[in-house]
């Protein structure tokens, strides 16, 4: 899951260049308006994988019966259903 900001931000790089190519062909005086673009999709994209990167990693504990990886704070395993001490 390490590479997953820097596939996003690559997909958001092409997004943006798409958008910038097509804005740049039907808006060649219009710089202003592809500089408006350009900031909005950027600030959309510097969020987008803020929030990607600052998301906290969800504590995973050990089913201790079927041994899966479930939520730390779910009081019921997913896999088997047994009921967690806390
Ligand atoms: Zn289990």
């Amino acid at each position: 899951m390490f590479f997953l900001p820097f596939i996003i931000f690559g997909i958001f790089f092409v997004v943006f260049l798409m958008i910038a190519i097509s804005a740049f062909k039907s808006h060649k005086k219009a710089g202003d308006t592809m500089q408006n673009m350009i900031n909005t999709v950027s600030a959309y994209a510097e969020k987008e994988i803020q929030e990607i990167i600052e998301q906290p990693k969800e504590e995973t504990k050990t089913c201790e019966y079927c041994g899966s990886t479930m939520s730390a704070h779910s009081s019921q395993c997913d896999s088997c259903g047994a009921k967690v001490k806390k």
